[in-house]
């Protein structure tokens, strides 16, 4: 297939650029470069910088290539930030979104796989979280991809949208060759071998009276290629069945932050320090996925099961490239 995929030069994007290249799909790679890094996107793939929200150069893109469907990842990503920004999570996350939407739909493109999120459930009532648990995000992060997601129901409904969105839980982990370079930082494995590689002093803990059994937030760690490939799948099953329909991406095992600075410590053989700080704005307390969805109808199973191989290999990329994509 002919895929365009927004947010190419991103995290996540960078490494579904690279595995559907591998699986012999042709990319075109679009990002504008203002949280991604244009030396991440694989040099098979033509780079367009451009924004999703931009119609005319949108619809050249379309005009130019024939495609066949989209992997939407573009997006602004951080929780905390849109406790105060909300406006930038709405106007990207949904407005934008929107425009790529209907640029897809005017060129009859109505193939997408797009990038959701664990913040859509919120305070999750029952763990591990099911695709039909309630949806109430605590942050207008969560809002925003929910929000988004909402759409592709009504435009699937009365437009014929074919999609699926994936509901990652905690992207974590390298490839060989990329890996996780944010600027600030703010997730917490990267920011834990930052301290590993003398970066930082120490990591902060945010929040150690969480309702869990040591007070720190409890997440499922996925790795960034087991994501990846899930987007292939998806591709594959849209071309075979009307999905319309969204899929949990975790592991099904949850660490605490505690749990995972002290696989850190043994991944890297390296003491890191911690300094306890007051909970994080908009951080649900527990997040663990049930992926049983994902597994028997995309055929998933996801290769990375163990949070020390998760870490190892973001440790490998962290020390090959200190400070990130720029050197
Ligand atoms: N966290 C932390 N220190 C950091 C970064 C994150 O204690 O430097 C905590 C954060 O509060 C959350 C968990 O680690 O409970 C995972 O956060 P991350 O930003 O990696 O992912 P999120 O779950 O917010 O998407």
């Amino acid at each position: 297939m002919n895929i365009l995929v927004t947010g190419a030069a991103g995290y996540i994007g960078s490494i579904v650029v690279q595995e559907l290249i591998k699986e012999r799909h042709s990319v075109v790679a679009l990002d504008n470069l203002k949280h991604g890094h244009r030396e991440a996107v694989s040099p098979e793939a033509p780079f367009i910088q451009a924004e999703i929200g931009g119609a005319e150069r949108l619809g050249q893109v379309f005009k130019d290539n024939k495609l066949e469907a989209v992997a939407h990842l573009a997006a602004e990503v951080q929780v905390e930030e849109s406790m105060s920004a909300p406006e930038k999570y709405f106007r990207t996350n949904l407005i934008c979104g929107m425009n790529l939407l209907d640029t897809m739909l005017r060129y009859n493109v109505n193939k997408l796989v797009f990038s959701s999120t664990a913040a859509v459930y919120g305070n999750p009532d029952s763990i591990p979280i099911e695709e039909s648990h309630p949806t109430m995000p605590i942050n207008p992060y969560g809002e925003s991809k929910l929000m988004f997601e909402k759409v592709l129901d009504w435009y699937g409904y009365a437009y014929g949208l074919k999609f699926i969105s994936l509901r990652y839980f905690n992207a974590a982990g390298a490839s060989d060759r990329l890996g996780e370079d944010h600027d600030p930082e703010t997730h917490l494995i990267p920011n834990v071998l930052k301290v590993a590689l003398g970066q930082c002093q120490h990591v902060v803990v945010f929040g150690t009276d969480h309702p869990t059994s040591d007070g720190t937030c409890i997440r499922d760690y996925i790795h960034v290629s087991d994501i990846a490939r899930a987007h292939i799948l998806a591709l594959k099953h849209l071309e075979r069945s009307q999905a319309n329909k969204a899929y949990n991406l975790g592991n099904g095992r949850g660490y605490s932050v505690f749990e995972v600075i002290e696989t850190a410590r043994k991944v890297t053989g390296i003491s890191i320090p911690v300094v306890n700080r007051p909970r994080r704005p908009g951080d649900p307390p527990v997040l663990v996925a049930s992926s049983e969805l994902a597994k028997s109808e995309l055929g998933w199973e996801p290769e990375y099961r163990e949070l020390e191989t998760i870490i190892d290999s973001a440790w490998r990329w962290q020390k090959e490239h200190t400070h990130g994509y720029r050197e």
